[in-house]
């Protein structure tokens, strides 16, 4: 079968990770306690009154997935079902409606099939990276919930996140703390972001990729990083993760530990990781949508530098095994479980 693929003048192969604006974008809206029908739109900005509750009390949620094209020519995206439940999650935390899953599953593919000519062609390592936010959009001047709120979806298309493979990264454990006054576990918001931008900052500033945040109250236990969930490889061979409340459930992490036991036959923990226990792992790395797994190679801690056993040259062993067979099932190029990998068209 010949697929013709009609894709837009970009050069695929020195794309960033960066905003390119394409064509459709979806909105829908709530008010008197009910969505609208909602549909495409073209504007790419949005116009909202100045004292919306998102400008003045951050009252905004957003999730990120990918869709792809496959070997055989479809567009494709990975478990956006778990993207739908996590949305909700977070708007229950911030006080926001939730969103039908199915309304979800269908402005994503909407948005998606619309923007067609943006999904990258098989083979560049790139993908349409797909934003659904929600946002209070009237006025709120006393501290409370917005009474009406926009749910929109972009999309734009994305370089592979590391150019020329993923190379090791240093890190460093931080003392910064990245939670809101409140707390901020388990919901993918902005204000979880803006508070981790002036610890990210100062990393960057000093050579550092990203922080290692350890739990607020004890600051013993390894959490995560600003954006990615960490995975650890024992020196026999098992999977670690980091079991904690405050740690976003990265879809990308539960997807590897699945990978792991299933398809690779280990070991898969999900404990609490003591901060002591780093210099014992063989491999650690990062992961989440954007890069699926960043080796790490260094990590600089108040006792000392750590040097990673797989080093500063390569993924590890294990790691890369990881990488390639979720890669693989994402591009249909092995078999993947029940419903992981979503047609769009
Ligand atoms: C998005 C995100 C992750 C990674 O989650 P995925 O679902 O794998 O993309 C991890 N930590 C934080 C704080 C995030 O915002």
């Amino acid at each position: 079968m010949e697929v013709i693929v009609m894709s837009k003048n970009i050069d695929w192969d020195n794309l960033g990770f960066g905003y390119v604006e394409t064509d459709y974008r979806y909105l829908t809206t709530y008010k008197d306690g009910k969505w609208d029908e909602g549909g495409l739109i073209t504007d790419a900005n949005v116009v909202l009154n100045e004292c919306a509750g998102v400008f003045q009390y951050a009252q905004t949620v957003f999730e990120g997935l990918k869709a792809y094209y496959t070997k055989d020519g479809h567009i494709v995206c990975f478990r956006p079902d778990l993207n739908a439940v996590r949305l909700n999650q977070s708007c229950e935390r911030l006080v926001m409606p939730t969103l039908p899953e199915g309304r979800f599953l269908e402005a994503v593919k909407e948005v998606v099939k619309a923007n067609k000519d943006f999904v990258p062609p098989y083979g560049h390592g790139a993908s349409l990276y797909i934003r659904p936010y929600m946002m209070g959009t009237n006025s709120v001047i006393g501290v409370k919930p917005a009474d009406e709120y926009q749910f929109r979806v972009f999309t734009t298309p994305v370089g592979p996140y590391f150019k020329g493979g993923a190379k090791p990264i240093k890190i460093r454990i931080t003392d910064f703390d990245r939670a809101a006054p409140h707390g901020t576990g388990h919901i993918k918001a902005g204000l979880n972001y803006a508070m981790s931008l002036y610890a990210i900052t100062d990393a960057h500033e000093k050579g550092y990729a990203e922080n290692m945040y350890l739990d607020a109250a004890t600051r013993t236990y390894v959490e995560e990083t600003g954006g990615a969930n960490f995975i650890f490889i024992t020196k026999d061979g098992k999977l670690v993760t980091p079991k904690s409340d405050s740690i976003l459930p990265s879809i990308t992490r539960r997807s590897l530990m699945y990978v792991a036991e299933h398809y690779l036959g280990m070991t898969v923990e999900n404990r609490p990781v003591h901060k002591d226990e780093l210099k014992d792992f063989a491999e650690i790395g990062l992961c989440g949508t954007a890069a699926v797994i960043s080796p790490v190679g260094q990590i600089d801690t108040p006792e000392g530098t750590i040097n990673v056993p797989a080093g500063m040259d390569d993924m590890g062993p294990i790691t890369k095994k990881l990488y390639d067979t979720l890669l693989g099932i994402q591009h249909g190029e092995i078999e993947a479980p029940e419903g992981w990998v979503v047609k769009i068209c």
